[in-house]
């Protein structure tokens, strides 16, 4: 009883910061040439002072198996509670969790038929089937069991130990789009005088001609070298009813050289901090159109993710979230964004100038929606 007593009192409280909360414009409030700047990656230590509580694990009962979940119609509202990971695994008839590491840090395993997770304790970096996650809240120790924060259970761990699958129409209707454009020319690669505008466009039309061969209808939200409104281009999306939606983007981290590899960013759930805010406000009971799609966010971005590790070789920086792109908050379909690597990095700007390069890019997208 707790536990419901528990949900309804979160929720209540969210949907009254939601009430006070000043509306947001899900269309262009954010820099379209974000890229450039340097990245954040370091979630924020202090929450918005309207949610202090979501801040620190507080010891609670530990979640009856008894109790069914209350019946929401629309996706249910976050869980903001700290779980057992010993309970949940329980509950789902799943081996508990075995320690795996206990120096430097402590690690966990818990396991199913859909793969292997590796959570480790004050870190919110996560393994998932040996490929990085970030989720919101680090695990806890608490009575001597491992605990996870209930947002992170809902949106994360459940969908993937469950095997949640990603779905969508017979129709397979996929809006790929080519970041930047026209005079928003996103980062320049260290190599020389080509823009990032150029090469998304390019493994754009690429994917295009591969998925097109695949039984996929694809649109791009740009052809040629035209700017385009984010909220024109979460606009195109809704207007061809896409299935599914993919921003294509490369990294700077400009003046260092040193970065390199793949990110791909979901919109963060409600009720969590983000992986990267790049200094803007990061309101975590904010709740998107997008965030209907946090469980087929996450699938989407594990497929193509794992499709680019696998078919480029490129350093794994990991499954991201962050709330300030406008690109994909206004999605009604599962939507994600991926940085193909870095312009920044001289060795990674050389292959991503490279025509072969993108075409592997490419291949790895379209067979990973196969
Ligand atoms: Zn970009």
């Amino acid at each position: 009883m707790f536990k419901v007593a528990s949900i309804i009192l979160c929720g209540a409280l969210l949907l009254l910061t939601g009430c006070v909360t000043a509306p947001h414009d899900n269309s262009d409030a954010v820099a379209t040439d974000w890229s450039a700047t340097k990245p954040v990656v370091t979630p924020p230590k202090v929450a918005p002072p309207a949610k202090p509580t979501l801040v620190k694990p507080v010891k609670l009962p530990v979640a009856r198996t008894n109790v069914p979940p209350p019946k929401i119609i629309t996706r249910p509202a976050p869980i903001l509670t700290w779980t057992s990971l010993n309970r949940w695994a329980a509950e789902n008839k799943l081996a508990p969790p075995r320690k795996v590491a206990s120096s430097p840090v402590t690690s966990y395993a818990i396991s199913s038929a859909s793969g292997k997770m590796i959570l480790t304790i004050g870190s919110q970096e996560a393994i998932w089937r040996g490929m990085e996650i970030h989720l919101g809240f680090a695990p806890e120790i608490i009575d001597d069991q491992i605990f996870v924060h209930g947002v992170d259970l809902q949106t994360s761990i459940e969908p993937l130990l469950l095997g949640s699958p990603l779905t969508f129409s017979p129709d397979r209707v996929i809006v790929i789009d080519p970041g930047h454009g026209g005079k928003e020319s996103g980062t320049k690669s260290v190599l020389g005088g080509r823009y990032e505008k150029d090469f998304t466009l390019d493994w754009a039309r690429r994917i295009k001609l591969l998925l097109a061969t695949n039984g996929w209808t694809v649109y791009l939200t740009r052809t040629n070298d035209t700017d385009i409104t984010l909220s024109n281009r979460v606009a195109f999306a809704e207007s061809h009813h896409a299935d599914l939606f993919i921003s294509l983007h490369f990294n700077s981290s400009a003046p260092r050289t040193q970065e390199n590899g793949v990110e791909t960013y979901c919109l963060t759930p409600t009720g969590m901090p983000s992986t990267l805010t790049r200094g803007y406000p990061d309101i975590w009971s904010d709740h998107y159109p997008n965030n209907n799609f946090d469980e087929q966010n996450l699938l989407l971005a594990i497929r193509l993710h794992a499709g680019i590790l696998q078919g480029c070789g490129q350093e794994d920086r990991g499954i991201r979230h962050a709330r300030f792109m406008g690109v994909l908050r206004g999605q009604k379909r599962p939507a994600i964004l991926i940085e193909g690597g870095y312009l920044s990095n001289p060795r990674e700007a050389g292959k991503i100038e490279s025509a072969a390069f993108r075409q592997k890019l490419a291949e790895a997208v379209a067979n990973a929606l196969k």
